[in-house]
């Protein structure tokens, strides 16, 4: 990163917008404040590099932020892809998954850096996962057993969440493990008609996720994975948000209702992870045994 912004805020700018046009279902009627937490593009940076500015805080910072907002509330927390390092570090890699297989994320949409290691370790690491992972318009090769998406209601809330991983990236176009299917996408904007907020996280660049705006309109929320600036923004009715890169910041979006209208007020922050959070201890060990030297 060449850059960092001062964390701030992107308030109520979806009311009235956001739920044009869909269903009169309940879902805010009666429900209660919902923290949606989202992380992608760790790389494998799980330690504080003690480099940029602010320095990084690694995920020891990033799983105590996690648990202590699980702790005090309703939590959705999802991870979009990119975790593992782009190359092939087993060791780092294997201490990146152990992380996750404490933090569990509730919904977790892989990316091309989830294949580094090889099919079968994706594959297995998606059945450690077998609850969380989406795989919108793509399968793993010879498997077509991740579900293209997830309804989750919690608080209250009714939100479907899918993926949708960009096939003309290099790394993706590259792939042989990653077999896209078009069709399955079509599919899950059908069904996300029906439900009352929609996430999609997308897997590529910020200007190809906007031509894919053009062409599915009705997505309230777009969470950005493989694309690396901290970004907040929104284009029609959609926002989206990409937390940077290296574990830089957590994307934090609190819903609350709207009395009155179907529609909830959506603040977004992007919390800078800095050694200034708490650390895990558990996950601060790992940390210390895979650090070099
Ligand atoms: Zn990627």
């Amino acid at each position: 990163m060449l850059y960092k912004l001062y964390p701030w805020l992107f308030g109520a700018m979806l009311c009235g917008l956001t739920f044009c046009g869909r269903s009169d279902d309940t879902t805010v009627s009666g429900a209660a404040a919902l923290t949606i937490l989202y992380t992608a593009n760790i790389n494998g940076n799980i330690d504080n590099c003690m480099c940029g500015d602010p320095p990084l805080g690694g995920m020891d910072h990033i799983a105590s932020y996690i648990q202590g907002k699980r702790q005090k509330g309703a939590v959705l927390y999802i991870e979009g892809g990119d975790a593992l390092n782009s190359y092939d570090y087993p060791q780092l890699n294997d201490a990146t998954r152990r992380i996750y297989g404490i933090i569990q994320p509730d919904v977790w949409a892989p990316g091309d850096q989830e294949f580094i290691q090889g099919t079968a370790y994706a594959r297995s690491l998606f059945k450690e996962h077998a609850s969380a992972i989406i795989a919108g318009n793509w399968h793993v090769k010879g498997d077509t057993g991740l579900p293209a998406f997830k309804i989750v209601q919690k608080n209250g809330w009714r939100i479907g969440l899918a993926s949708y991983m960009e096939p003309t990236l290099p790394e993706t176009r590259t792939n042989r493990d990653i077999l896209f299917d078009p069709q399955k996408f079509d599919r899950i904007n059908r069904e996300m008609k029906s439900v009352p907020l929609s996430i999609l996280i997308y897997h590529g660049a910020v200007d190809d996720v906007k031509q894919l705006i053009n062409r599915f309109s009705d997505w309230d929320i777009i969470l950005l994975s493989h694309y690396q600036q901290q970004t907040v923004f929104q284009n029609g009715h959609t926002l989206v948000v990409c937390p940077g890169s290296d574990g830089e910041y957590i994307t934090e979006m609190v819903l609350t209702p709207h009395e009155g209208r179907p529609t909830p007020d959506i603040q977004v922050k992007q919390i800078p992870v800095t050694t200034d959070l708490p650390a895990d201890e558990v996950i601060h060990d790992i940390i210390k045994t895979y650090q070099p030297g």
